[in-house]
């Protein structure tokens, strides 16, 4: 059978490896293994979202909300914008999905940086569009300024910060880029990780509203999967002025967010508690890792993530520490297919970061 000519090109997207397969696969048993790969909250959602979940279970025979009242009219308050400004998605993976959708064609280009999230090159290819990425790994706001002029593209992507490298454009640098495109021009920031990076440093914040209402071109994108601690529950959402919003809405499939999901998200979101909580172990741990870095020689990102970036100079090599943390139950990411020699690591709690550390002091002494 042939398929569109355009999925040649698209590579399929490595999902961080599941507890399960390392059970199969190693036979250690499911309470050893720890998975730092995929940037989830290492102490899991708010039990208040956890007990939505099962209240609501008894409802599960009913469509659910598909206006989403609640959700949208609580995100609304939450950012301080209407609720007509807001659209939810299957993660906001399928928000990203509508946009490029909504925007591009096989004439398009699609600007983003050379390393960061591997879903804005998968959809931009199902669609036949050109891929154009800045020369450096990490945003370069120069680097964008100069690559807009010369393209001209219909989307540009910045993940801020980004993922899976850790570092974060400034919000001034953000509207500087944004005072320069074309107002034909979609811009999205992906914000998966703003609520760790703002906790950080108040020059990284990116306010959805002052975004939206300075530049009506702009969608911010936000998600319950990191911080919230829901990447299971599948929830996430984008932030635009209503002609975005209205666009996208086009797109969505109906009942594209469970009722589950649907009462997960709003505790979660009425939880700041649980979100204080996990930016704090975020904060606290975050040294430990740098500190780690430096002693050992790695070079690393600073970070403003739940993640972070370890480099490696051969002969150490990033596969190989990988296989090797797998094989003892740690799982984390390797980044070779990004044709980098590094590792991403999600922080996780103080118990599951001292295996890390454990386990790779191990490595480095039985290595050879
Ligand atoms: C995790 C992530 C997302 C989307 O996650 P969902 O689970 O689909 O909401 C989007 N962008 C970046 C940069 C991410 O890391």
């Amino acid at each position: 059978m042939t398929f569109n000519s355009m999925l040649d090109s698209i590579q399929t997207y490595e999902a961080g490896k599941p507890i399960d397969l390392v059970v199969r696969e190693f036979g250690i048993a499911e309470n050893e293994v720890v998975k730092l790969a995929s940037n989830e909250n290492p102490l899991g959602a708010s039990p208040k979202a956890i007990e939505a979940i099962i209240t609501n279970a008894c409802n599960a025979h009913l469509y659910p909300d598909d206006s989403m009242f609640a959700l949208k009219e609580a995100l609304g308050k939450h950012y301080g914008v209407q609720s007509n400004e807001i659209i939810i998605g299957s993660g906001s993976d399928q928000i990203i999905e509508f946009c490029i959708h909504a925007k591009a064609n096989p004439k398009s280009k699609i600007l983003m940086a050379r390393t960061t999230f591997a879903m804005y090159e998968v959809y931009a290819k199902a669609v036949g569009a050109q891929v154009v990425r800045t020369p450096s790994h990490e945003h370069n706001l120069q680097e964008f300024l100069s690559a807009y002029q010369t393209h001209k593209p219909d989307i540009v992507f910045l993940c801020v910060p980004n993922n899976p490298l850790g570092e974060c454009l400034e919000s001034k640098e953000v509207f500087e880029l944004l005072k320069q495109i074309d107002s034909n021009c979609l811009v999205v920031i992906d914000g998966a990780y703003q609520e760790f990076a703002k906790a950080k440093d108040s020059n990284k914040a990116i306010c959805p509203k002052n975004l939206t209402e300075m530049f009506p071109n702009a969608i911010y994108l936000g998600t319950f999967s990191k911080a919230y601690g829901l990447g299971g529950m599948r929830v996430g959402y984008g932030i635009a002025k209503q002609e975005i919003i209205q666009s996208l809405l086009k797109l969505r499939p109906p009942f594209n967010i469970t009722t589950l999901s649907l009462a997960a998200a709003l505790e979660a979101l009425k939880d700041q508690k649980h979100i204080e909580k996990s930016i704090q172990n975020n904060l606290t741990q975050m040294p430990l890792f740098e500190r780690f870095a430096t002693e050992k020689g790695f070079k690393y990102t600073p970070s403003y993530t739940n993640f972070i970036t370890y480099y490696f100079e051969s002969p150490l090599d990033s596969t190989q520490i990988a296989d090797y943390l797998l094989q003892k139950g740690m799982i984390i990411r390797n980044l070779s297919s990004y044709g980098l020699n590094a590792i991403r690591i999600t922080l996780g709690t103080e118990e599951q970061n001292k295996k890390f550390f454990m386990l790779f002091q191990q490595y480095l002494e039985n290595r050879n």
